[in-house]
């Protein structure tokens, strides 16, 4: 058993060394969950770095550049440490794997094969007990956020990542995961001080571009992806039966570019796309296959015609229970046995009420025009 000192020392190491485990990452993982303060307070950092902007205040540029360093690195989190390291839905040179991966890095979510490493096992256990962030399992707050911060979920399980420890730039990357995010928020900061110095109409400068470009967005980042974890198992519908309870979410899919069509991953993981139909919106996988064309990516992996023809019955079976349903619960109303009849009925009606006018009409220009004819001289002849 470490001494306390020495388990401090161990974490300060661990923040630079992730894979510095002297008691055995095994025996660290088969521990209970517990929070390990000390080794989250660059997290805990992350979030409070936000507050910085109470002294940076903002500007447009710096809040544009939030925006769209959020997405941008929220596309690398989808496409890159989930479709490909996690998955494997497409394939790709060995130099472009690793600028993939250098991407992966700067949304600070910890190394690729870390990320990969939880999530496979999270398919493999979805909503058991084994499930590290399960909200059925372990509840909302956990699955949310918890998960990240207990000592037994910090060590990479390397036996899971098989295909992709046998790459050291990438185990490299994995174990020294903060040299990527470092580097980002240093890059992010230069290039604030450069625009003080030479675009000086945009108003912003390092501290501003560091709240807003690393703290703010990154914590936002976070906060979007571990959406999927919490709520994609517990709001929206689900097409697919799954043994877990995943969901399909449009929000969902907005906020994660695509992602929260989860329950149509679940259903079939190795498609590059997680949005099976045209109109479930997949940014990720649109930029994908864009990126596709320039030949740096290939052999993205297609969702089985079987898979969608079961989502369309399933699309069907559920209209017809939820027809079934409204009908039960408003008979008068629901039914298109009762909305047709009543339909054609007005129908008719109308025809029919059109009748007397049109007659009226008729008979108005037959007067006008008999006013001279035979038929009138007759009328009029027989008059008394
Ligand atoms: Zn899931
Ligand atoms: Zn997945």
């Amino acid at each position: 058993m470490p001494s306390r000192p020495q388990r401090i020392l161990s974490t300060l190491i661990q923040w630079f060394d992730a894979d510095y485990q002297p008691a055995g990452a095994d025996a660290v993982r088969a521990e209970a969950d517990r929070v390990d303060w000390l080794r989250c307070i660059p997290f805990i950092i992350l979030h409070l770095g936000c507050l910085g902007v109470i002294w940076t205040g903002a500007s447009p540029f710096a809040v544009g550049a939030a925006v769209a360093l959020y997405f941008l690195r929220m596309a690398a989190v989808t496409g890159v440490y989930h479709r490909y390291f996690s998955h494997k839905t497409y394939s790709t040179s060995r130099p472009m794997q690793f600028f993939l991966a250098l991407c992966g890095g700067t949304t600070v979510q910890r190394g690729p094969l870390w990320w990969a490493y939880h999530h496979r096992h999270h398919h493999q256990h979805s909503d058991q007990p084994d499930d590290a962030h399960s909200p059925h399992v372990h509840g909302f707050l956990w699955s949310h956020i918890g998960w990240i911060t207990s000592r037994r979920n910090f060590p990479t399980d390397y036996s899971k990542v098989r295909d992709l420890d046998r790459f050291p730039e990438l185990v490299f990357l994995n174990r020294f995961d903060a040299v990527v995010p470092l580097a980002f928020a240093f890059a992010v900061f230069g290039l604030g001080a450069l625009l003080k110095a030479h675009a000086p109409g945009l108003h912003t400068d390092g501290w501003q571009l560091l709240v807003w470009g690393f703290f703010i967005s990154t914590t936002a980042l976070f906060h979007g992806t571990s959406c999927i974890n919490s709520m994609a198992h517990l709001m929206g519908r689900r097409r697919y039966r799954t043994e877990d309870d995943s969901r399909n979410s449009f929000i969902l899919a907005v906020i994660t570019l695509g992602e929260g069509w989860h329950n149509n991953h679940h259903r079939y993981q190795s498609s590059t796309r997680n949005g099976f139909f045209w109109w479930e919106l997949d940014i990720t996988y649109y930029l994908l296959r864009a990126l596709s064309w320039t030949g740096l990516i290939w052999g993205l992996k297609a969702v089985p015609a079987s898979v969608l023809a079961e989502g369309e019955r399933a699309d069907h079976d559920e209209s017809v229970e939820a027809a079934t349903r409204a009908h039960a619960a408003h008979p008068e109303y629901s039914s298109l046995k009762r909305i047709v009849p009543t339909a054609a009925a007005i129908a008719v009606a109308t025809v029919n009420a059109a009748q007397p006018s049109m007659e009226r009409r008729v008979d108005l220009q037959e007067i006008h025009r008999g006013a001279g004819s035979p038929a009138q001289g007759a009328q009029n002849g027989a008059g008394p």
